[in-house]
C-alpha cells in the first residue's frame, strides 16, 4: 500500500490491485475514517503501518479461514 500527499490531495493507492482512493486535502484522521467505513485496513505493525484495501482484505480472509483449517499448534503441545 502506498500513501502520498500531494499538494491538494492525499491518495491511497494498493501495491497488490491497484485500487485507489483520493481525497482532496483536509483533515487527515477524517480521511482514514472514511477508508475504514468503506472496508480499507489500517493496521499498526512494528513502527510502520500496513494497510489493506477492501478487495485484498476479502482476499486475505479467505487465506484466513483455510489456514484456520489447518491445527499446527497440536503437535507441539504434546509432549
Ligand atoms: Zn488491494
Amino acid at each position: 500500500m502506498t500513501f502520498r500527499e500531494y499538494d491538494d490531495c492525499f491518495l491511497w493507492f494498493c501495491d497488490k490491485c491497484h485500487h485507489q482512493a483520493i481525497f482532496p486535502l483536509g483533515d487527515f484522521w477524517a480521511c482514514v475514517a472514511e477508508l475504514k467505513a468503506r472496508r480499507w485496513e489500517f493496521i499498526r505493525g512494528e513502527g510502520d503501518w500496513d494497510h489493506r484495501c477492501p478487495e485484498c482484505k476479502k482476499k486475505s480472509e479467505v487465506n484466513v479461514s483455510e489456514m484456520v483449517l489447518v491445527p499446527k499448534k497440536r503437535s507441539v503441545v504434546s509432549e
